[in-house]
């Protein structure tokens, strides 16, 4: 199967993502982690990359799309891949279909998850993850169950993205308004789109996502 989550910054596509391994044994794509990672390991992607995402604008397409073959060729997917933060723009999107295709692979659903812009610069102000294990948390939602301990594996050590700032958060969402929430009508059109409402508790939304699925299936 594979999967694409879509919607705003901060709508809780990678919190899904992760469940959705667990729940389907599928692997999850980000294309924002693999543009991270490249920033991190400074290659020369990741300079080019790293300044764009600092502004909270897109990354060029040539490059996500390149990032997204290079790792559907690797393989490893179990049932699928679920596409977190990919495609984000229709150019992407129909790069995305060409990919599939060459490889003898189909779409199978597009999910998309509803929040308001209001609820999504909270959530993203006070987000941190484990620097250990990538579990999340939030200063205000999901505080560690003892301060500064990861509840998943011990590490005393957590992040902030450097983009989870007001300003950028505001560019960010200025950048899905305008080049991402196009792909919302492009995939209901061809019947792939399920929607889904991302203000619910995390379990409900899981509970939603399943629901969604199996409808499809
Ligand atoms: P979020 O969904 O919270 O904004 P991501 O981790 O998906 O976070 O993306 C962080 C940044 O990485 C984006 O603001 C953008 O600069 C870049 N990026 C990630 N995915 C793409 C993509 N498919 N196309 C262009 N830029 C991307
Ligand atoms: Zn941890």
């Amino acid at each position: 199967m594979i999967l694409v989550l879509l919607g705003p910054p901060g709508a809780g596509k990678g919190t899904q993502a992760n469940l959705l391994e667990t729940d389907r044994s599928l692997v999850k794509l980000s294309t924002g982690d693999m543009l991270r990672a490249a920033v991190a390991a400074g290659t020369e992607l990741g300079r080019k990359a790293g300044d764009i995402m600092e502004r909270g604008a897109l990354v060029p397409d040539d490059i996500v799309i390149g990032l997204i073959a290079e790792r559907l060729d690797r393989g490893g997917e179990g049932e699928g891949f679920i596409l977190d933060g990919f495609p984000r723009t229709i150019a992407q999107a129909e790069a995305l279909n060409r990919l599939l295709a060459e490889r003898g692979k189909t779409l199978d659903a597009v999910v998309e998850m509803q929040v308001d812009d209001d609820a999504l610069v909270k959530r993203i102000i006070g987000r941190f993850t484990c620097a250990n294990c990538g579990e999340g948390y939030h200063d205000d939602f999901k505080t560690p169950k003892v301060p500064g301990v990861c509840d998943r594996c011990g590490s005393r050590e957590f992040v902030r993205r450097r983009d989870d700032n007001e300003e950028v958060v505001r560019s960010r969402l200025e950048a899905y308004h305008a080049q991402t929430k196009p792909l919302i009508n492009y995939y209901a059109k061809q019947g792939k789109l399920k929607s889904v409402d991302g203000m619910a508790e995390i379990g409900q939304v899981r509970r939603a996502i399943g629901r969604a699925l199996d409808g499809s299936a």
